[in-house]
């Protein structure tokens, strides 16, 4: 815990500034996100003095759940990955994940706007109605051999030029574009690094994904709970807007006042943000372009017809979230709809609303079941694209690039492991250990 009562006298970049005690911590976390959670329970777990600021009125940032009628809803359908990075913090953490693998059993793909059967896995993949038999043979030799494919040649080839090399038939080749984009979220195979993308479907595949009873909020409420309990600071009632002065001699300020840290950590969403805190540059052309969906929430008095169906020759997605999630009324259920997002896509919302309408309509929502809707225009969902031209996830900003001694960055942006929420906590991890001596 940070001491307190007593004053001292800071050096900014602006003169001497005397600040109480108490506002002396050994690491501001800027971002009470995913990222700044899982970064300020490492340090404090390490003895470290922590404060963690976010303007945002509460901790959670992009894995905050709210309510849609009576139903709980993410900022747009979230999955956690059961072998990825942000699983494995939230284990050593003790953080509790509890939740129910997707409704894939009767999968559809909506194709040439047609529902067709796609069983999941390799094997039932054969059943489906989508592939000829001799496609179907193909796409089930593909997906039986990407758990052994070497990912690390692929880092610079594209996506497309990948499924270019694997296939010439147009329907196995829009399947697997399909499946880059559910496990991904990003929409932009002639940019995004084969590698990257194939690390991610394989361990998607391999290890599965959980909706989340009580939604991502039950992370962020275990990881805040855990954080308060192990002595870290909170303040949410101001965004920082500067980092100024050198480590150990760093001074926080925000709109009210001038903290006090000896390091900071900067995980307060995407690289523009880190820019303008740190005064690093070049971190927004590294991340490569955002990845963003638009998203329409449906709070329903009862379950649709199909539980999953995935846009096959459109970039779309539908999916009842709860049940099997505990998210919802007895009887009832909280879906969502996401259209994928090209970079270059100009932000027709009409357009990406009706994209997300029919798909709803397809899987059989019916507007008397509607109870409440919520559509989100263009979500972040993560601050960057690992790109092929850059190596794909080698290529990002790493943890130290605002170049600043005890000044390092955390996002899903960030670093040279994981996508999504694991890049978050990966970064996260490392930037703690790394002022902890302990990379
Ligand atoms: C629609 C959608 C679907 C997604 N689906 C998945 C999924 O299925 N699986 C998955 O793994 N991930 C998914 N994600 C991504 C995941 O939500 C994010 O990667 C993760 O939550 C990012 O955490 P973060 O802490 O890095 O950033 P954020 O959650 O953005 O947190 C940053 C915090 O910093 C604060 N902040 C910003 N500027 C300042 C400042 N100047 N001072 C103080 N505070 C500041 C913000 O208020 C915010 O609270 C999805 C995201 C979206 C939007």
């Amino acid at each position: 815990m940070p001491d307190s009562g007593r004053r001292q006298t800071l050096q900014t970049g602006e003169g001497a500034v005397d600040t109480p005690r108490e506002n002396a911590f050994d690491t501001a976390v800027v971002g009470a996100g995913l990222a700044g959670l899982v970064a300020a329970n490492r340090l404090a777990d390490a003895g470290r003095s922590v404060i963690v600021l976010d303007g945002l009125g509460a901790s959670g940032g992009r894995a905050r759940t709210s309510l849609l009628a009576d139903h709980l809803v993410n900022q747009g359908p979230h999955a956690l990955y059961v072998g990825g990075h942000a699983s494995r913090a939230l284990r050593h953490l003790g953080v509790p994940v509890e939740g129910e693998a997707p409704p894939t059993r009767g999968t559809r793909g909506l194709y040439d706007d047609r529902l067709h059967l796609l069983p999941a896995g390799p094997v039932s993949l054969l059943r489906t109605s989508l592939l000829s038999p001799v496609e179907k043979m193909a796409v089930g030799a593909l997906l039986a051999r990407l758990p052994r494919l070497d990912p690390v040649p692929l880092d610079e080839v594209t996506v497309a030029d990948w499924i270019d090399s694997v296939t010439r038939r147009e329907a196995v080749r829009n399947l697997l574009a399909a499946l880059f984009r559910l496990a991904t979220y990003a929409d932009c195979p002639e940019l995004q690094s084969a590698g990257a993308a194939l690390r991610q479907l394989s361990m998607a595949l391999d290890d599965g994904v959980l909706y989340l009873h009580g939604g991502w909020q039950s992370l962020v409420d275990g990881l805040t709970t855990r954080a308060v309990a192990a002595g870290v600071v909170f303040r949410y009632d101001g965004s920082v807007t500067g980092i100024l002065g050198d480590s150990p001699r760093l001074t926080i300020r925000t709109a009210t006042e001038d903290l006090s840290a000896r390091n900071a950590v900067v995980a307060a969403g995407g690289p523009e943000t880190a820019e303008r805190l740190t005064g690093a540059t070049g971190l927004v052309e590294a991340a490569g372009p955002p990845t963003r969906a638009a998203v329409l929430d449906l709070a329903l008095d009862r379950q649709p017809d199909h539980q999953f169906v995935l846009g096959i020759d459109r970039p779309v997605y539908f999916s009842v979230h709860g049940p099997p999630a505990r998210l919802a009324p007895a009887g009832q259920a909280i879906a969502s709809a996401a259209r994928y997002l090209h970079p270059d896509a100009d932000d027709a919302a009409g357009e990406n609303r009706s994209a997300l309408e029919d798909i709803a309509a397809a899987c059989g929502v019916q507007a008397s079941s509607l109870l409440a809707d919520r559509y989100l225009h263009s979500m972040t969902v993560a601050h960057g694209t690992p790109l092929a031209e850059r190596g794909g996830l080698a290529g990002r900003p790493g943890i130290e690039a605002a170049d600043r001694p005890g000044v390092l960055i955390a996002g899903d942006w960030v670093g040279p492991e994981g996508m999504l929420a694991d890049a978050a906590a990966s970064s996260a991890w490392a930037a703690a250990d790394t002022l902890l001596g302990t990379p």
